[in-house]
């Protein structure tokens, strides 16, 4: 009997499920092989590759995945500008092929050449030249030029010491080498996944700059739209910001999800598949899916 069909589905809170991180197709340091069997390794039994914008990995995942005895979830993490704030919404088990969602994220992607050749020339103005170019040696997949890719060409330089003081100190709001930009709008992004037969879910909403108020309104109009989950167990999130949005989850009515967001071995504060459980009292996103896979 394989791994995925000795999943106890009775137990969803018992259930390792990792369905959050990037690969080369986005902005991670390891190809679709090597997360899936770096997710097996460390006992990941329901995992989802979510690359940025971009469904080119999961056919290579999915099948490394079944290598490795994993229920793999199709996924993508939807860049957003609600409220002039960039929000990411994760889509599971989407259809990717010739799909809604396919189609729609050509239009997301489009935007982000442009975008990084402006970041360079912003540099430029700050003494910092040819970033662009440096750059495009970090980037797996020409599409898909993300700041992370920045950052590295920035470290390695030895502009700054790691990912994070690039951060601090360029590429975000306020900042030389930060370009605004518009990604999709809220209600694009769930229609893409719902009319890709997905289930959207807000990634890690502790990170967002909006007040409580805001905060309240997106969940509000994420549901009205169709939204079904909240990332609660993230790796972007603080102990305590699992507790906050695991009550969050309660009373929207949204469902928890959880995942690494995981981006490569030297990079991320969580490894794939090493996340404390969903709180008590969360619905698993993945309550339900027994049903898909038995
Ligand atoms: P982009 O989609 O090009 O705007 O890049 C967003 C990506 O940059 C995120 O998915 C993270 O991987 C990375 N990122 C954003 N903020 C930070 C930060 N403060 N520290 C490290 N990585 C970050
Ligand atoms: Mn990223
Ligand atoms: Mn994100
Ligand atoms: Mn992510």
């Amino acid at each position: 009997m394989s791994k995925a069909a000795q999943i106890n589905w009775s137990d969803p809170h018992l259930i390792n499920a990792d369905l959050h991180c990037h690969s080369t197709t986005s902005d991670g340091t390891l190809t679709p092989e090597e997360l899936a069997e770096r997710a097996a390794a460390n006992g990941v039994q329901v995992w989802s590759l979510t690359d940025h914008d971009e469904v080119g990995g999961l056919a290579r995942a999915s099948k490394a995945a079944a290598e490795h005895g994993m229920i793999f979830i199709p996924g993508v993490e939807i860049s957003v500008t609600w409220s002039a704030v960039t929000l990411h919404i994760v889509g599971l088990n989407v259809d990717y092929v010739n799909s809604p969602l396919e189609n729609g994220l050509v239009s997301v992607r489009n935007g982000r050449t442009e975008r990084a050749m402006e970041m360079s020339r912003q540099l430029e103005k700050v003494g910092i030249d040819g970033v662009y170019e440096g750059a495009l040696k970090f980037v797996g997949n020409p599409n898909l030029i993300s700041r992370t890719h920045f950052a590295r060409c920035l470290v390695e330089r030895g502009v700054c010491k790691d990912i994070r003081e690039v951060f601090e100190r360029f590429l975000t709001p306020g900042k030389p080498g930060y370009v605004p930009h518009e990604w999709a709008s809220l209600k694009q992004a769930v229609q893409w996944i719902l009319d890709s037969n997905g289930q959207a879910v807000i990634a890690h909403p502790g990170r967002y700059d909006l007040n409580p108020m805001q905060m309240d309104e997106l969940v509000t109009q994420f549901v009205k739209l169709g939204g079904e989950g909240i990332e609660v167990v993230t790796g972007s999130h603080t102990t305590d910001q699992y507790a906050t949005y695991a009550r969050k989850s309660v009373r929207s009515g949204l469902k928890a999800s959880r995942g690494s967001d995981f981006h490569g071995p030297t990079e991320s504060r969580v490894n794939l598949g090493e996340l404390p459980r969903l709180p008590d009292g969360c619905v698993p996103i993945w309550d339900n899916w027994g049903k898909l896979f038995s």
